[in-house]
């Protein structure tokens, strides 16, 4: 078992080399004159498709955390205010590269510590470094607007960054969520302290060290390990902290908006759960409709804030879907992550495998009907059998919380009003898809659906140039695209008098 670092890489406080063989973590930690404030608890990381300890990771305790944002702060007022909008847009690229140049390395290290397979891992690198790069392309193109008002006044509006940004993100892609966080609040030239998630804290200290190698001054770009009640907490009260940007469940985002409102009101943006619906109609090409469908559940595991969870069947062809479907499912190669035929790895814990398995109990004893799957699979690590679930009732627990798992509930719609209705029968609004060869029911299903993103005749479609959030009860604010800038800027007014006549 080694021990991995750390806390606060980069506030120049910290001398901390950390070396990863290709396959293996390995590191260590030399600390210097703060080592006295430093926490000394560490989390075991767990390998999840084997359920062995990988190594263990210091979490930051309220001191590093308040050591971190001293550091973004004295950069934010200091050196990095100083860096052209030109400069930070060629440090985000130069990000982006070191993710491409070391896309191997970091992709084994998602694949061990999560369990996504080596496949979807890589990809997952590859957007992470297309989205660094895409927004080290906006960091010079910020701009204000003159505003005409009368002949009296030249007013004009100046999108200033906001500050010290602290930033949450989840398991589930640990890099593209650490990625769709940084690029935009760099580019707007503000500073960061970003918390990885608990179970999976290895890649973004990796990262860390890629940002040194990148140029970046320090204290610009502070990542932090540790858990969301001690570490997560001391960030989202911190009197210093002008913005929390959070990924991760629901109930966790109330507590950040309570926490704004128990501090400084510091300003929020939330990308929370879904329960999305992925619609299918009778005149759909069927085999398309399945692939995307199978996509649309089972990638990442279920592990997916927009996973189509809740799959309506127009009636016309329900009976013949749901056999193709099950077909489909059962081809879904589940397994050794490490195997590029491996479609859906291991959960990523422990807790996540008996909250999934538990919804799965939940939806037999509530009388729902498991068509395929329902069980383990295999004997080790934290696998689940892709499983679907029809005759779901709709206020039933599976049809109506998020599982984030590899399991779905699959129902009959009559007619578009129908499909509508039952889509938007849910407490969250991040994403939908229609499925249909008729444009006109494409456009009709697509206005009435309540999501942040609707998909047609595809599923999971992001790109890091499209907005994406929440509707309802799925968050507050839009991340990616030009919109995720209007989360890392805040808009000042100069009014300037253009004479000295008297006015009152
Ligand atoms: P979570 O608790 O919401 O975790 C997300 C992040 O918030 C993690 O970094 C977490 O740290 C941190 N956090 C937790 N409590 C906090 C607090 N009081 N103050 C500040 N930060 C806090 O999610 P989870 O427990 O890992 O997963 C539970 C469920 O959340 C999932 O089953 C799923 O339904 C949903 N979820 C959604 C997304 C998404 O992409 N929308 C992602 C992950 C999970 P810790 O690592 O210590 O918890
Ligand atoms: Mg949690």
């Amino acid at each position: 078992m080694t021990s991995v670092t750390l806390s606060t890489p980069i506030t120049g406080e910290y001398e901390q080399p950390i070396g990863l063989g290709q396959f293996n973590a390995r590191s260590t930690l030399r600390r210097s004159r703060v080592s006295n404030h430093l926490n000394s608890q560490k989390s075991s990381q767990i390998n999840p498709s084997n359920e062995e300890v990988l190594c263990s990771v210091y979490e930051a305790g309220e001191k590093d955390v308040d050591i971190a944002v001293q550091a973004a702060r004295k950069s934010f007022e200091g050196p990095w205010a100083h860096v052209t909008p030109e400069g930070r847009g060629k440090l985000l690229v130069k990000l982006a590269e070191l993710f491409e140049e070391n896309l191997n390395l970091l992709a084994a290290i998602e694949s061990l510590n999560n369990g996504k397979g080596i496949a979807l891992a890589k990809g997952d690198i590859t957007h992470s470094a297309s989205c660094l790069r895409y927004y080290g392309g906006w960091a010079d193109k910020i701009e204000g607007k003159v505003i005409d008002t009368d002949p009296e006044r030249f007013n004009y509006t100046r999108q200033e960054p906001i500050g010290v940004c602290g930033q949450i993100i989840p398991w589930n892609f640990p890099l593209l969520m650490w990625s769709w966080k940084i690029g935009p609040a760099i580019a707007c030239g503000n500073t960061v302290v970003i918390k990885s998630a608990e179970q999976t804290p290895l890649s973004a200290l990796v990262a860390a060290k890629l940002i040194v190698k990148a140029g970046f001054p320090p204290g610009v770009i502070n990542v932090i390990s540790g858990f969301g009640k001690t570490t997560g907490s001391a960030l989202t009260h911190h009197m210093d902290v002008d913005k929390i940007a959070f990924t991760g469940s629901t109930v966790v985002g109330r507590q950040i908006l309570k926490a704004s409102a128990e501090s400084n009101l510091k300003k929020v943006t939330l990308e929370l759960g879904g329960k999305s619906p992925n619609i299918v109609f009778n005149d759909a090409d069927i085999d398309n409709a399945i692939a995307w469908v199978n996509y649309g559940i089972y990638y990442n595991h279920g592990q997916c804030c927009c996973a189509g969870s809740r799959i309506f069947v127009q009636e016309g062809i329900y009976e013949k879907f749901v056999e193709r479907f099950k077909e489909r499912t059962a081809k879904n190669v589940v397994g050794d992550p490490f195997d590029p035929k491996t479609f859906q790895g291991p959960q990523v814990s422990k807790v996540q495998f008996d909250r999934i398995m538990g919804y799965i109990e939940q939806g037999k004893s509530e009388g729902a009907t498991i068509e395929t799957g329902g069980s383990r699979h295999g004997t080790k690590g934290y696998f689940i059998q892709p499983t679907i679930f029809s005759n779901v009732q709709p206020n039933m627990k599976i049809m109506q919380e998020e599982i984030f798992g590899p399991v779905c509930s699959i129902a009959k719609f009559t007619n578009e009003v129908d499909a509508i209705c039952q889509g938007n029968n849910t407490t969250y609004g991040l994403a939908a898809a229609v499925h249909t060869a008729n444009l006109n029911t494409a456009l009709r299903v697509s206005a009435g659906l309540k999501a942040g993103t609707v998909w047609v005749n595809t599923y999971n479609s992001v790109h890091h140039q499209l907005p994406f959030g929440g509707y309802k009860e799925s968050g507050i604010g839009r991340e990616l695209g030009e919109a995720a800038l209007a989360n890392y800027t805040q808009t000042k007014t100069v009014s300037i008098r253009l004479t000295n006549a008297p006015f009152y």
